[in-house]
């Protein structure tokens, strides 16, 4: 039904805003810092709720019409629905370019808890930039070296922090982690679902026990914002503690961005894989 309003209203509607809008925090962090001050900047997703399962409502369908452009990665399902219904010279796909992690036939979306795999779609939306305001091409391309040097400066405190660990195996009940583990030689055990509030199957959680018993882990992973009730229960078989990462990188403070969120989460990564 709200498709079918979608594509009502996308024909009915008239393009007087400048209006950039990301479709998850990932994609917003970059665009807000390289266009801010040339164009107006939102995200659809404003709510810590999970963003692999978001349900379009009628007031952010109106918010994405009203947009001149909509940045996406476009490989949840819920962003390839909506993008179906958009007309095709307002939305800028991300993900050229980008080896992504599958299961099966679904690339894994958390391409940016990599900064190596974030690169290419920071550059993705610079480009789109370019092509949509050329004559601001110098202001994007200065706002674009710089969160590219911060991204830098990110990526080699993760290769430190990460060469000496204890543990090399993030056991976390959201599976999000392996474009990170890919990166830095690490090993994830997860549940398989990719989304955070999936069911677990019982003989995946017997799995993760027996992993965090046999390897002496005294760390486990939950989604920050999410429900813990699983890795309370592995905490309780096995004596481990529970650790929350912030792999959606929904900001909590007004302050946060890309950057303080991963750093935040490299802290805890180090407390958890005990890292010197
Ligand atoms: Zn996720």
């Amino acid at each position: 039904m709200l498709r079918v309003v979608l594509t009502l209203l996308v024909a009915l509607s008239f393009s007087f805003s400048h209006k950039l809008i990301a479709t998850t925090y990932p994609v917003y962090y970059p665009l807000y810092y390289i266009a801010k001050g040339r164009q107006n900047v939102d995200v659809l997703i404003k709510t810590q709720a999970d963003p692999h399962h978001y349900e379009l409502t009628p007031k952010d369908a109106q918010r994405l019409i009203e947009a001149d452009l909509v940045f996406t990665l476009g490989v949840e399902g819920w962003e390839e629905n909506i993008l179906r219904d958009l007309p095709k010279g307002r939305v800028v796909l991300l993900k050229d370019g980008i080896s992504f992690v599958k299961y099966g036939k679904f690339p894994d979306p958390h391409i940016w808890l990599s900064p190596r795999e974030y690169a290419i779609l920071i550059k993705n939306v610079k480009e789109a930039l370019l092509r949509y305001d050329p004559q601001s091409k110098a202001y994007y391309q200065k706002r674009y070296e710089e969160y590219m040097q911060k991204l830098v400066k990110l990526e080699r405190a993760f290769a430190n922090t990460l060469k000496n660990c204890k543990y090399r195996t993030i056991v976390s009940t959201h599976r999000a982690w392996d474009y990170l583990a890919k990166d830095y030689n690490l090993r994830t055990v997860s549940l398989t679902g990719v989304h955070a509030e999936e069911e677990p199957r019982p003989s995946e959680i017997m799995m993760i026990i027996q992993t965090v018993k046999r390897e002496g882990i005294k760390y486990i992973f939950a989604e920050l914002g999410q429900d813990k009730k699983v890795a309370d229960f592995i905490a309780s078989q096995t004596g481990a503690k529970v650790l929350l990462l912030n792999s959606s990188l929904f900001p909590r403070r007004y302050s946060d961005n890309y950057f303080t969120i991963m750093e935040e989460n490299l802290k805890v990564l180090k407390e958890g894989l005990q890292c010197r």
